[in-house]
């Protein structure tokens, strides 16, 4: 339970890094974390089924910015 200012600020400039180029990236439709388009399943809950939209995926990084450490963002397995 331990506030994390770096941690935040590093997931704010990886969502950036993902709003810059949404392509590469896509939703776990399990557990909402952002996955690279290459990941087959997700490294996280091991789900198959993605959103590959790439206006969700914008909108998905900018919530998971904010917010505290649930969901995984792309760079935790890349
Ligand atoms: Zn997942």
């Amino acid at each position: 339970m331990s506030s994390d200012p770096e941690g935040l600020h590093e997931r704010a400039r990886q969502a950036d890094k993902i709003v810059k180029n949404p392509s590469r990236y896509k939703i776990c439709d399990g557990c909402e974390s952002i996955v690279v388009t290459a990941a087959v399943t997700c490294p996280s809950c091991h789900s198959y089924r993605f959103d590959e939209n790439a206006d969700a995926v914008t909108a998905q990084a900018r919530r998971l910015a904010l917010r505290e450490r649930q969901s995984v963002l792309a760079s935790d397995f890349e």
